[in-house]
């Protein structure tokens, strides 16, 4: 394979502008080509080769309860197949770890290209799959790029030579190598970006992954994996299967497993922290646990902060992908003396939302992943209620065609209520109101969160206490808590969101290497 002799510097690949008429067209023109292909099976693949078995799951639209996206083997029913899976990808780490990183580099290059001529398609099957609008899908699709063209030259600078003190009469080097086979365990709520990203951050850094994508996204993944075979990445190198929680489990916990890269939520990540600690008989190594988890996310408006701003930060971030987003903001902590004037231009922006299909072009907030999600969203407001809250708009949903949750507002909210703890994760914002701004910081750090969180103030004193005292991974002054770019903002959460792995920073594959020092006597 040719390497690139001169990469240019990374730049995020540009979101697209869908009021200009030939790209809403080239979009309409995706989703119906992505329509025509729904319901297909889609296989594993084990070493190259492609594997299906008689059990399997469908995967459907949430907007259209029983429209199936795609159709996949359940790998639980036969674990053989994850066996199998990890033992190629034992063999191919043998040969791929000696791969030269920028040669493992272009392979994410040459992913970034497809990607870009398949973006509205590629976004197509996320409006179906996960119910994400066009501009959420597009945004996916170009994290997804970006994450490709990070990593790929990310890989390349720690592949050269290491900063070390010199000493005369010895020829020091610090080598980053592969950690080995890593089980690549995703989320569904960025089905592209988060999946991919994790996947090829461990390959490019030369090792070999099983991947086993959500339960509700895995076309998406399938369709990830077609690339994949296309930039013809040798066989073993990247393993796919699909299931549930007991594929998962068996790859956590197979002896053969040297990390783990997982992005999901609190009580699985702790899980599985859990379950990668104990040896296994035949285990050699410590495995290794890069987890990202859950968030209670909140903005915080000072009486001096721009309402404006705050109100219409406060609703794209919450209601965004219908707030399910890690970064999400899921509480509005405000200052007593902003907050009914704060109250009023949040509710009339939320009302101004457009509820529908995703794949109409102007709709704005589509269904919540699947039942589960929708049952959960209802009775956590309800629990709001019951605890003192207050519905000031939203507060209800209709699952007769898809899982639609109105987008609502909880007012009167008290710190450490339920809804104000516990990650709800979907369109549900809970107001709580503060004496000050102080009492407002430790409204905002009182949960066993640390993911993202704003804060709109015109006070630089404020914002300053704010950086050294808001203890989160991201933290944004005077914008929303959403919208991480690779590169730009580093994305990682502290406490119970995770282990701050800063996804799309500079230290990143860092955590799928290991040091190696050789010194040579001269
Ligand atoms: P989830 O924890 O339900 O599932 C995540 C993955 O774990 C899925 O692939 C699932 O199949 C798998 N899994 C489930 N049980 C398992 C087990 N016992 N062993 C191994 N694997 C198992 O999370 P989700 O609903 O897919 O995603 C939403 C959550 O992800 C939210 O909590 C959100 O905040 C979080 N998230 C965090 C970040 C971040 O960067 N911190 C980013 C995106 C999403």
């Amino acid at each position: 394979m040719q390497t690139q002799s001169v990469l240019d510097e990374f730049k995020n690949e540009p979101f697209t502008d869908y009021s200009k008429p030939e790209n809403a067209e080239a979009m309409r023109a995706a989703i119906e080509k992505v329509r025509g292909e729904l319901g297909r099976e889609h296989t594993c693949l084990v070493n190259g080769e492609r594997i299906s078995i008689d059990a399997k799951f469908k995967s459907y639209n949430p907007a259209k309860r029983d429209e199936v996206v795609g159709v996949f083997s359940v790998v639980d029913d036969d674990l053989s197949i994850v066996e199998n899976a990890i033992d190629a990808a034992t063999e191919a780490f043998n040969t791929w770890r000696f791969v030269p990183a920028a040669e493992r580099a272009e392979y994410l290059f040459r992913i970034a290209d497809i990607m870009r001529q398949r973006k509205h398609e590629l976004s197509a099957w996320m409006v179906f799959e996960v119910s994400k609008t066009w501009a959420e899908a597009d945004g996916d699709t170009a994290e997804a790029i970006d994450f490709m063209e990070f990593y790929g030259r990310e890989m390349i600078r720690w592949s050269q030579e290491q900063p070390i003190t010199k000493i005369p009469g010895e020829d020091n080097s610090l080598e980053y190598i592969p950690l080995g086979v890593g089980a690549i365990i995703p989320p569904w709520n960025f089905p592209l970006a988060i999946m991919s990203g994790m996947a090829m951050a461990a390959v490019v850094a030369g090792n070999t992954v099983v991947l086993k994508p959500s339960s509700d996204s895995p076309t998406i993944a399938a369709k990830f994996i077609e690339i994949v075979e296309e930039v013809g990445l040798p066989p073993g190198v990247v393993n796919f299967v699909t299931g549930g929680p007991p594929t998962g489990e068996a790859m956590v916990t197979s002896p053969k497993i040297r990390f783990i890269s997982f992005t999901g939520s609190k009580g699985v990540g702790l899980h599985i922290n859990e379950q990668a600690a104990k040896p296994r008989p035949g285990q050699i190594w410590i495995k290794r646990v890069v987890a990202e988890m859950g968030g209670k996310d909140a903005i915080v408006v000072a009486d001096d902060g721009d309402i404006d701003a705050a109100a219409l930060g406060a609703v794209q971030a919450a209601y965004g992908f219908q707030g399910q987003k890690c970064s999400a903001c899921s509480r509005l902590i405000v200052d007593e003396k902003v907050h009914d004037a704060l109250l009023e231009k949040v509710v009339a922006l939320t009302e101004q939302l457009n509820i529908g299909q995703p794949t109409e072009g102007d709709t704005n907030v589509a269904a919540v992943i699947n039942k589960k999600a929708f049952d959960s969203t209802l009775s956590y407001i309800q629990k709001g209620v019951e605890e003192g809250g207050e519905i000031v708009t939203g507060g209800t949903g209709d699952n007769s065609q898809g899982f639609f949750i109105l987008p609502t507002i909880i007012a009167n909210v008290q710190p450490g209520d339920t809804i104000e703890q516990e990650e709800i994760f979907a369109p549900v914002l809970a107001v709580i109101k503060a004496r000050d701004y102080d009492h407002a910081l430790e409204i905002a750090n009182g949960t066993e969160f640390g993911l993202t969180g704003s804060v709109y103030s015109a006070s630089e004193e404020r914002l300053e206490r704010a950086r050294r005292e808001f203890h989160v991974g991201n933290l944004y002054l005077n914008r929303k808590c959403t919208g991480a770019l690779v590169g730009v903002h580093p994305f990682g959460g502290f406490n119970m969101s995770g282990t701050d792995s800063k996804a799309g920073g500079r230290e990143y594959l860092l955590q799928f290497m290991q040091g190696k020092l050789v010194s040579r006597k001269v």
